[in-house]
């Protein structure tokens, strides 16, 4: 049995909002993560697209944060795209109370920002870069941050963001708490918690990388001359795709050639200004745009629910780039072709490739491109898929049961409402938080903490 919210020590107030919204038990990271965040502790979590990390960071910051002064926020939540700080906003907001929270990113006027700061709110959700201007304009001043949240840290890393967030995080008081989540918590995100976090405890729900066992898996031998009318055939069959190119050039070519064969693509990758790209997604969200041809750094942005087809229009540089672009598509117990391109050159490292995944495919001709047509039997999910389990190329089909996926209850539906304005749920120190209450107060009314007060809870 999972414990209740109330078990994990959120307050009332908030188990109320969260029950008249219908969500009623935690998801695995939230049980995870959420009694140690209300403790005071930092925490690195990592955890798949979907299960839940918003109300993981966004429960124990809403309980335990200051009310702040005009431009003065308490609590500030980073994140690498306007979409998603929005949804972050939004999502907080159906059971914050009265706890303030405003939104600030680029891409717009700065009008409604500013004022939204003047009147005050507690919680900023800002995409860095904005945040930054702000700070430079005096618009916004961090120095009364007791809590920072950094979401999508390796998103952060892969869009350039982490030198701005460095900065941004240096002029919040030393003693903040700092919580961070992640897909994945190595390379740039590891450097970054050992730099600003304090004896943070880690928690990892799920597979480290997407499950592709769910989709169709096609390998189509083509010339290269015959890339691009296979790539449309695809799409057109597909409804929808995501069409992967190995440079920003060719994306931006790919994408051009595809508009002439009458589909309607849109490039995206690192060379677009942000809000470009959001544009570019946004379009494809709504299905006013048929084919998103994207670098594979940009793809770390795209977070589609779920897309018909992905498209290897240039093979992935190994095995590892496959699986996330594969992972696009095929997603919560939906259908997904991919389909790879391999030219006669690329043969060799295909089968290579093939046989890193557990593939046991064959490469059929172009001709036999078309819905339905024989589909390539798989043995069992690629051995590398599996986290931490080194044990040779042939997994032990159904032994990877770690996904927070199945615990869901469906995809990304959202009832904002919530709360009155006169429901503000306590923020007086330590009340409500049962499991928590000691440490949680101790985090309050300690004032200053450096890291040696960070005793493990
Ligand atoms: P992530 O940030 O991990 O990609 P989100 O925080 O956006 O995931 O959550 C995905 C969806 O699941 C959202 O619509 C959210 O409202 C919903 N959700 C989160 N936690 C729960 C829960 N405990 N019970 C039911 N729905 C939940
Ligand atoms: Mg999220």
């Amino acid at each position: 049995m999972p414990p209740t919210f109330a078990q994990l020590g959120v307050p009332e107030s908030i188990c109320r909002a969260l029950a008249s919204r219908g969500i009623e038990t935690p998801f695995e990271i939230q049980a995870a993560t959420i009694a140690d965040a209300l403790a005071g502790r930092d925490v690195s979590g990592r955890a798949p697209t979907g299960s839940g990390k918003t109300l993981a960071f966004g429960i124990p910051m809403v309980a335990t944060l200051d009310p702040a002064h005009p431009k003065r926020p308490t609590g500030l939540i980073l994140a690498p795209t306007r979409e998603l700080a929005d949804q972050i906003a939004s999502e907080l907001k159906s059971f914050a109370g009265d706890v303030r929270i405003g939104a600030v990113y680029g891409g717009v006027g700065y009008g409604p920002q500013l004022k939204q700061l003047r009147r005050g709110v507690d919680i900023v959700v800002a995409c860095p870069g904005r945040l930054e201007d702000l700070i430079q304009r005096r618009d916004i001043d961090l120095s009364d941050v007791t809590y920072v949240v950094i979401d999508e840290a390796d998103q952060m890393a892969d869009m350039g963001f982490l030198p701005v967030v460095r900065r941004i995080l240096d002029l919040t008081p030393d003693d903040r708490q700092t919580v961070m989540f992640s897909a994945t918590l190595d390379g740039e995100v590891a450097k970054l918690a050992r730099e600003y976090q304090h004896q943070p405890i880690t928690h990892e729900v799920g597979d480290a990388t997407p499950d592709i066992t769910k989709a169709e898996h096609r390998f189509r031998r083509v010339d290269k001359t015959e890339r691009l009318e296979v790539t449309a055939n695809t799409v057109n069959e597909a409804g929808q795709a995501i069409v992967f190119c190995r440079t920003r050039h060719g994306a931006d070519r790919v994408a051009r050639q595809l508009g002439k064969h009458g589909i309607n693509a849109a490039p995206i990758h690192g060379g677009h200004a942000q809000n470009r790209r959001t544009r570019s997604l946004d379009n494809f969200t709504k299905g006013k745009v048929q084919a998103l041809v994207a670098t594979d750094v940009a793809a770390r942005g795209i977070h589609v629910d779920d897309v018909a087809a992905v498209i290897h229009f240039d093979p992935p540089a190994d095995h590892k780039t496959y699986i996330h672009r594969s992972g696009r598509t095929a997603r919560a117990g939906r259908n997904g072709v991919v389909v790879s391109l391999v030219q006669p050159d690329q043969i060799d490292d295909t089968r290579r490739l093939q046989s890193q995944l557990g593939f046991d495919l064959e490469l059929s001709a172009t001709n036999e491109i078309g819905p339905g047509s024989q589909s390539p039997t798989q043995r069992s999910k690629p051995a590398n898929t599996r986290r931490r389990t080194n044990r040779g190329t042939k997994s032990n089909n159904g032994s990877n049961t770690g996904s927070a996926r199945g615990s869901q209850s469906g995809s990304g539906q959202k009832t904002g409402g919530g709360q009155s304005k006169n429901s503000r749920p306590k923020r007086a120190k330590g009340s409500g938080q049962s499991a928590n209450a000691s440490a949680g107060s101790r985090r309050r009314q300690g004032g200053r903490r450096g890291p040696g007060n960070r005793s493990a809870s």
